[in-house]
Protein backbone atom coordinates (compact mmCIF):
# COMPACT_ATOMS: atom_id res chain seq x y z
CA UNK A 1 0.00 0.00 0.00
CA UNK A 2 1.38 3.31 -0.79
CA UNK A 3 2.13 6.30 1.71
CA UNK A 4 -0.70 8.47 1.62
CA UNK A 5 1.01 12.33 0.93
CA UNK A 6 -1.68 14.84 3.13
CA UNK A 7 -1.51 17.72 2.04
CA UNK A 8 -2.61 19.23 5.20
CA UNK A 9 0.78 17.84 6.79
CA UNK A 10 2.63 19.41 4.46
CA UNK A 11 0.95 22.87 4.04
CA UNK A 12 1.14 22.84 7.52
CA UNK A 13 5.28 22.63 7.23
CA UNK A 14 5.27 25.21 4.32
CA UNK A 15 3.19 27.45 6.34
CA UNK A 16 5.64 26.91 9.35
CA UNK A 17 8.26 28.71 7.24
CA UNK A 18 6.42 31.28 6.27
CA UNK A 19 5.13 32.28 9.37
CA UNK A 20 9.23 32.57 10.66
CA UNK A 21 9.26 35.07 7.51
CA UNK A 22 6.26 36.97 8.23
CA UNK A 23 7.07 37.59 11.55
CA UNK A 24 10.94 38.89 10.52
CA UNK A 25 9.17 41.49 8.44
CA UNK A 26 6.95 42.40 11.08
CA UNK A 27 9.96 43.28 12.99
CA UNK A 28 10.89 45.49 10.50
CA UNK A 29 7.28 47.22 9.69
CA UNK A 30 6.53 45.34 6.92
CA UNK A 31 3.05 43.41 6.96
CA UNK A 32 2.41 41.62 3.69
CA UNK A 33 -0.53 41.93 1.78
CA UNK A 34 -2.55 39.95 -0.53
CA UNK A 35 -5.50 41.32 -2.47
CA UNK A 36 -7.59 39.18 -4.53
CA UNK A 37 -9.81 40.26 -6.66
CA UNK A 38 -12.84 38.56 -7.78
CA UNK A 39 -14.82 39.67 -10.80
CA UNK A 40 -18.25 38.23 -10.95
CA UNK A 41 -20.35 35.12 -8.69
CA UNK A 42 -18.71 31.89 -9.40
CA UNK A 43 -19.27 29.92 -6.85
CA UNK A 44 -16.26 27.39 -6.67
CA UNK A 45 -14.35 30.79 -7.40
CA UNK A 46 -15.88 32.35 -4.24
CA UNK A 47 -15.00 29.22 -2.12
CA UNK A 48 -11.21 29.41 -3.52
CA UNK A 49 -10.86 33.33 -2.51
CA UNK A 50 -12.28 32.31 0.51
CA UNK A 51 -10.13 29.50 1.65
CA UNK A 52 -7.07 31.98 0.45
CA UNK A 53 -8.20 34.49 2.57
CA UNK A 54 -8.60 31.98 5.62
CA UNK A 55 -4.88 30.91 4.60
CA UNK A 56 -3.90 34.83 5.13
CA UNK A 57 -5.79 35.40 8.29
CA UNK A 58 -3.93 32.46 9.58
CA UNK A 59 -0.40 33.48 8.74
CA UNK A 60 -0.80 37.21 9.67
CA UNK A 61 -0.85 38.39 5.84
CA UNK A 62 -2.76 41.04 5.24
CA UNK A 63 -6.11 40.53 2.69
CA UNK A 64 -8.01 42.29 0.85
CA UNK A 65 -10.61 40.95 -1.11
CA UNK A 66 -11.93 42.95 -3.92
CA UNK A 67 -15.24 41.94 -5.34
CA UNK A 68 -16.36 43.37 -8.79
CA UNK A 69 -19.83 42.73 -10.52
CA UNK A 70 -20.27 40.46 -13.27
CA UNK A 71 -20.24 43.52 -15.79
CA UNK A 72 -17.14 44.85 -14.92
CA UNK A 73 -15.48 46.14 -17.98
CA UNK A 74 -11.50 45.46 -18.45
CA UNK A 75 -11.24 49.04 -18.58
CA UNK A 76 -12.37 49.15 -15.03
CA UNK A 77 -10.58 46.07 -14.27
CA UNK A 78 -7.21 47.01 -15.75
CA UNK A 79 -7.80 50.37 -13.29
CA UNK A 80 -8.22 48.61 -10.53
CA UNK A 81 -5.07 46.31 -11.14
CA UNK A 82 -2.93 49.66 -11.79
CA UNK A 83 -3.95 51.42 -8.16
CA UNK A 84 -2.57 47.83 -6.89
CA UNK A 85 0.14 47.98 -8.67
CA UNK A 86 1.12 51.78 -7.59
CA UNK A 87 0.23 50.84 -3.98
CA UNK A 88 3.26 49.98 -2.18
CA UNK A 89 1.12 48.62 0.74
CA UNK A 90 0.33 45.77 -1.28
CA UNK A 91 2.53 43.36 -2.46
CA UNK A 92 0.54 40.51 -4.09
CA UNK A 93 -2.22 41.09 -6.89
CA UNK A 94 -4.28 38.24 -8.22
CA UNK A 95 -7.05 37.95 -10.16
CA UNK A 96 -9.05 34.79 -9.58
CA UNK A 97 -9.99 32.61 -12.84
CA UNK A 98 -12.18 32.28 -14.52
CA UNK A 99 -12.90 36.04 -15.54
CA UNK A 100 -16.88 36.33 -16.55
CA UNK A 101 -17.55 35.39 -20.49
CA UNK A 102 -17.97 39.35 -21.58
CA UNK A 103 -13.74 40.03 -20.93
CA UNK A 104 -12.59 36.16 -20.21
CA UNK A 105 -11.17 36.90 -24.15
CA UNK A 106 -8.66 39.58 -22.36
CA UNK A 107 -7.68 37.07 -20.05
CA UNK A 108 -3.97 37.59 -20.89
CA UNK A 109 -4.02 41.24 -21.15
CA UNK A 110 -5.57 41.41 -17.94
CA UNK A 111 -2.93 38.87 -16.25
CA UNK A 112 -0.17 40.82 -18.07
CA UNK A 113 -0.82 44.24 -16.39
CA UNK A 114 -0.24 43.09 -12.90
CA UNK A 115 3.39 43.83 -11.92
CA UNK A 116 5.66 40.86 -12.10
CA UNK A 117 7.10 41.92 -9.02
CA UNK A 118 3.94 41.06 -7.47
CA UNK A 119 2.51 38.29 -9.61
CA UNK A 120 2.21 35.65 -6.94
CA UNK A 121 -0.01 33.48 -9.17
CA UNK A 122 3.26 33.73 -11.48
CA UNK A 123 1.93 33.74 -14.83
CA UNK A 124 3.37 37.11 -16.08
CA UNK A 125 5.32 36.11 -19.14
CA UNK A 126 8.87 38.10 -17.08
CA UNK A 127 8.07 35.63 -14.47
CA UNK A 128 7.53 32.48 -16.85
CA UNK A 129 10.07 33.68 -18.65
CA UNK A 130 12.60 33.62 -15.40
CA UNK A 131 11.49 29.74 -14.86
CA UNK A 132 12.44 28.47 -18.49
CA UNK A 133 15.95 30.27 -18.03
CA UNK A 134 16.44 28.63 -14.69
CA UNK A 135 16.48 31.57 -12.56
CA UNK A 136 12.97 31.36 -10.74
CA UNK A 137 11.15 34.17 -8.78
CA UNK A 138 7.65 33.85 -8.43
CA UNK A 139 6.37 30.33 -9.14
CA UNK A 140 3.00 28.96 -10.35
CA UNK A 141 1.09 27.74 -6.88
CA UNK A 142 0.43 24.84 -7.55
CA UNK A 143 3.53 23.35 -9.36
CA UNK A 144 5.88 25.12 -6.95
CA UNK A 145 3.73 23.24 -4.20
CA UNK A 146 3.70 19.99 -5.52
CA UNK A 147 7.92 20.24 -5.77
CA UNK A 148 7.95 21.64 -2.28
CA UNK A 149 6.30 18.71 -1.06
CA UNK A 150 8.20 16.36 -2.84
CA UNK A 151 11.15 17.60 -1.16
CA UNK A 152 9.70 17.57 2.00
CA UNK A 153 8.88 14.00 1.72
CA UNK A 154 12.29 13.16 0.80
CA UNK A 155 11.54 11.81 -2.54
CA UNK A 156 14.19 11.34 -4.94
CA UNK A 157 13.71 13.85 -7.99
CA UNK A 158 17.24 13.83 -9.49
CA UNK A 159 18.06 11.32 -11.89
CA UNK A 160 14.27 10.34 -11.58
CA UNK A 161 12.27 9.88 -14.97
CA UNK A 162 9.31 12.01 -14.36
CA UNK A 163 5.80 12.14 -16.41
CA UNK A 164 3.13 14.33 -16.32
CA UNK A 165 0.08 14.48 -17.96
CA UNK A 166 -1.23 18.13 -18.61
CA UNK A 167 0.47 20.47 -20.66
CA UNK A 168 -0.95 23.61 -19.37
CA UNK A 169 0.58 26.63 -18.76
CA UNK A 170 -0.82 26.81 -14.94
CA UNK A 171 0.52 23.28 -14.23
CA UNK A 172 1.74 20.95 -16.64
CA UNK A 173 4.71 23.19 -18.45
CA UNK A 174 5.60 24.83 -15.27
CA UNK A 175 5.77 21.58 -13.74
CA UNK A 176 8.55 20.27 -16.55
CA UNK A 177 10.70 23.58 -15.52
CA UNK A 178 10.88 22.87 -12.26
CA UNK A 179 11.44 18.81 -12.25
CA UNK A 180 13.90 19.30 -15.28
CA UNK A 181 15.84 22.02 -13.06
CA UNK A 182 16.12 19.39 -10.13
CA UNK A 183 17.82 16.75 -12.89
CA UNK A 184 15.14 14.13 -13.28
CA UNK A 185 14.20 13.33 -16.90
CA UNK A 186 10.88 14.89 -18.19
CA UNK A 187 8.29 13.86 -20.46
CA UNK A 188 4.96 15.56 -21.05
CA UNK A 189 1.89 14.19 -22.45
CA UNK A 190 -1.13 15.47 -23.65
CA UNK A 191 -4.29 14.11 -25.51
CA UNK A 192 -2.67 13.80 -28.49
CA UNK A 193 0.15 11.30 -27.27
CA UNK A 194 -0.04 8.22 -28.58
CA UNK A 195 -0.03 5.37 -26.34
CA UNK A 196 0.20 7.01 -23.20
CA UNK A 197 0.24 4.13 -20.73
CA UNK A 198 3.17 2.78 -22.18
CA UNK A 199 4.94 6.26 -21.19
CA UNK A 200 3.66 6.28 -17.96
CA UNK A 201 4.47 3.56 -16.92
CA UNK A 202 7.97 4.44 -17.09
CA UNK A 203 7.21 7.16 -14.70
CA UNK A 204 9.30 7.10 -10.91
CA UNK A 205 7.02 10.24 -10.23
CA UNK A 206 3.66 10.39 -12.34
CA UNK A 207 1.75 13.70 -12.48
CA UNK A 208 -1.73 13.64 -13.49
CA UNK A 209 -3.20 17.26 -14.40
CA UNK A 210 -5.39 16.74 -16.85
CA UNK A 211 -9.29 17.14 -15.25
CA UNK A 212 -10.56 13.66 -16.37
CA UNK A 213 -11.89 12.02 -13.28
CA UNK A 214 -10.32 8.56 -12.30
CA UNK A 215 -8.27 8.49 -15.60
CA UNK A 216 -5.13 7.00 -14.26
CA UNK A 217 -5.43 3.77 -13.68
CA UNK A 218 -3.57 0.96 -11.90
CA UNK A 219 -2.35 -0.59 -15.07
CA UNK A 220 -0.82 2.73 -16.20
CA UNK A 221 1.61 2.95 -13.13
CA UNK A 222 4.72 1.38 -12.68
CA UNK A 223 4.83 -0.09 -8.76
CA UNK A 224 6.29 1.87 -5.84
CA UNK A 225 5.66 5.48 -8.34
CA UNK A 226 5.48 8.41 -6.49
CA UNK A 227 1.72 9.75 -7.77
CA UNK A 228 0.82 12.80 -7.95
CA UNK A 229 -2.88 13.97 -8.21
CA UNK A 230 -3.62 17.69 -9.36
CA UNK A 231 -7.41 16.58 -10.94
CA UNK A 232 -10.12 18.31 -9.32
CA UNK A 233 -13.16 17.04 -10.77
CA UNK A 234 -16.81 16.45 -9.57
CA UNK A 235 -18.40 13.36 -9.80
CA UNK A 236 -21.98 12.55 -8.71
CA UNK A 237 -22.21 10.03 -6.49
CA UNK A 238 -23.43 6.33 -7.20
CA UNK A 239 -26.73 5.08 -5.36
CA UNK A 240 -24.52 2.19 -3.93
CA UNK A 241 -22.87 4.50 -2.31
CA UNK A 242 -25.07 7.31 -0.97
CA UNK A 243 -27.03 3.92 0.83
CA UNK A 244 -23.75 2.75 2.02
CA UNK A 245 -23.02 6.30 3.47
CA UNK A 246 -26.16 6.60 4.83
CA UNK A 247 -26.51 3.26 6.43
CA UNK A 248 -23.16 4.64 8.11
CA UNK A 249 -25.27 7.23 9.45
CA UNK A 250 -23.71 10.01 7.20
CA UNK A 251 -25.86 12.75 5.60
CA UNK A 252 -23.84 12.38 2.14
CA UNK A 253 -24.50 14.77 -0.80
CA UNK A 254 -24.62 13.65 -4.33
CA UNK A 255 -21.92 14.86 -5.93
CA UNK A 256 -18.07 14.74 -4.41
CA UNK A 257 -14.61 15.73 -5.36
CA UNK A 258 -12.51 12.66 -7.32
CA UNK A 259 -8.89 13.31 -8.51
CA UNK A 260 -7.39 12.35 -12.45
CA UNK A 261 -6.35 9.12 -10.27
CA UNK A 262 -8.27 6.16 -9.72
CA UNK A 263 -6.90 6.04 -5.90
CA UNK A 264 -8.62 3.27 -4.79
CA UNK A 265 -6.38 0.97 -6.85
CA UNK A 266 -3.54 3.02 -7.84
CA UNK A 267 -2.98 3.50 -3.88
CA UNK A 268 -2.20 -0.32 -3.93
CA UNK A 269 0.47 -0.61 -5.93
CA UNK A 270 2.48 3.09 -5.59
CA UNK A 271 4.85 3.44 -3.26
CA UNK A 272 3.11 7.38 -2.27
CA UNK A 273 0.32 9.03 -3.64
CA UNK A 274 -1.50 12.42 -2.94
CA UNK A 275 -5.13 12.01 -1.91
CA UNK A 276 -8.18 14.30 -3.41
CA UNK A 277 -9.44 16.26 -1.75
CA UNK A 278 -6.69 16.54 1.43
CA UNK A 279 -3.96 16.60 -1.49
CA UNK A 280 -2.04 19.35 -3.80
CA UNK A 281 -5.12 21.83 -3.12
CA UNK A 282 -3.99 22.36 -0.01
CA UNK A 283 -0.55 22.79 -1.10
CA UNK A 284 -1.69 25.38 -3.83
CA UNK A 285 -2.89 27.91 -0.86
CA UNK A 286 0.23 27.11 1.37
CA UNK A 287 2.68 27.95 -1.77
CA UNK A 288 0.87 31.19 -2.29
CA UNK A 289 1.34 32.31 0.92
CA UNK A 290 5.29 31.35 0.31
CA UNK A 291 4.35 33.71 -3.15
CA UNK A 292 3.53 36.40 -1.14
CA UNK A 293 6.20 36.57 1.41
CA UNK A 294 8.91 36.01 -1.54
CA UNK A 295 6.93 38.95 -3.44
CA UNK A 296 7.69 40.91 -0.23
CA UNK A 297 10.92 40.01 -0.02
CA UNK A 298 11.65 41.07 -4.21
CA UNK A 299 10.01 44.17 -3.11
CA UNK A 300 12.41 45.02 -0.30
CA UNK A 301 15.22 43.74 -2.90
CA UNK A 302 13.75 45.67 -5.70
CA UNK A 303 15.32 43.38 -8.26
CA UNK A 304 13.94 40.42 -10.76
P1 LIG B 1 -6.28 22.29 -18.69
O1 LIG B 1 -7.65 21.93 -19.12
O2 LIG B 1 -5.75 23.64 -19.00
O3 LIG B 1 -5.27 21.23 -19.30
C1 LIG B 1 -5.55 19.87 -19.33
C2 LIG B 1 -4.44 19.16 -20.03
O4 LIG B 1 -4.71 17.77 -20.02
C3 LIG B 1 -4.22 19.58 -21.47
O5 LIG B 1 -2.86 19.90 -21.67
C4 LIG B 1 -4.61 18.35 -22.28
O6 LIG B 1 -3.78 18.16 -23.42
C5 LIG B 1 -4.41 17.23 -21.27
N1 LIG B 1 -5.34 16.13 -21.56
C6 LIG B 1 -6.69 16.20 -21.65
N2 LIG B 1 -7.18 14.99 -21.97
C7 LIG B 1 -6.13 14.15 -22.07
C8 LIG B 1 -6.00 12.78 -22.36
N3 LIG B 1 -7.09 12.03 -22.63
N4 LIG B 1 -4.78 12.23 -22.38
C9 LIG B 1 -3.68 12.96 -22.12
N5 LIG B 1 -3.75 14.29 -21.81
C10 LIG B 1 -4.95 14.87 -21.80
O7 LIG B 1 -6.22 21.97 -17.14
P2 LIG B 1 -5.32 22.55 -15.93
O8 LIG B 1 -5.70 23.96 -15.68
O9 LIG B 1 -3.89 22.19 -16.12
O10 LIG B 1 -5.94 21.66 -14.77
C11 LIG B 1 -5.85 20.25 -14.80
C12 LIG B 1 -6.62 19.70 -13.62
O11 LIG B 1 -5.97 20.13 -12.43
C13 LIG B 1 -8.07 20.16 -13.50
O12 LIG B 1 -8.84 19.11 -12.93
C14 LIG B 1 -7.99 21.31 -12.53
O13 LIG B 1 -9.20 21.50 -11.82
C15 LIG B 1 -6.90 20.83 -11.61
N6 LIG B 1 -6.16 21.88 -10.91
C16 LIG B 1 -5.98 21.71 -9.58
C17 LIG B 1 -5.27 22.64 -8.86
C18 LIG B 1 -5.08 22.40 -7.41
O14 LIG B 1 -4.78 23.31 -6.67
N7 LIG B 1 -5.19 21.16 -6.94
C19 LIG B 1 -4.74 23.76 -9.49
C20 LIG B 1 -4.90 23.90 -10.87
C21 LIG B 1 -5.61 22.94 -11.58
Amino acid sequence: MAKILEGKFFSNLMKDESKKKIEELKSHGIEPALAVILVGEDPASQVYVRNKHLACEELGIKSIEIKLPTETSKEELLAKIDQLNSDSNVHGILVQLPLPKAIKSHEEEILNRIDPLKDVDGFHPMNVGNLVIGKPTLIPCTPAGCIKMLELAGIEIDGARAVIIGRSNIVGKPMFHLLMARHATVTICHSHTQNLADITRQADILVAAMGKPRFVTADMVKPSATIIDVGINRVERSADEIEKLKSEGKNPKPTKLVGDVDFENVEKIAGAITPVPGGVGLLTVAMLMQNVVRACELQIENRI
